[in-house]
Formats: C-alpha cells, structure tokens, sequence
C-alpha cells in the first residue's frame, strides 16, 4: 500500500510540476530538487509567511531575487 502511496504521490508531484512550468510559475529545474526561498525575493523578513518557508522546493509564489 505504501508503495502505491508513493507512486502517486511521485506522479501528481511529476504533474504539478509541469503544470508549473507551462505556466512559468517557477524557474526549470536544474537537476536535483534545490531550496527555492534561497534565491527568492520574498525570503527576507516578514515578507513571506508561508509555511514551506525556509524550505520549500516547489511554491507557486517563487519569485527569483535575481535581475
Ligand atoms: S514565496 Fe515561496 S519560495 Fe519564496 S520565500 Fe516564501 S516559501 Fe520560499
């Protein structure tokens, strides 16, 4: 049972991903799975309260610091 838990899971990750990425809501990956509130805009201060925060590796909120 687990095992089909994960294929799922690994499944709707793999779709929400490409979804992200038709709609350019976050950069293309790069190889493996990077911590996105590194390079991003809104990880300063109060400025981001999401809860993936100072972790998360997918976020529809993503904004890259860099110009
Ligand atoms: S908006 Fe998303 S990626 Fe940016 S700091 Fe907040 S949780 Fe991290």
């Amino acid at each position: 049972m687990n095992a089909l838990r994960e294929r799922v899971a690994a499944f709707l990750q793999r779709l929400f991903d490409r979804l992200d990425k038709l709609l350019g809501r976050k950069p293309q990956p790069t190889g493996d799975e990077r911590i996105l509130c590194d390079t991003c805009k809104y990880d300063y201060g109060g400025a981001c309260t999401r809860p993936e925060r100072p972790n998360a590796t997918s976020c529809p909120d993503y904004k890259s610091a860099r110009r």
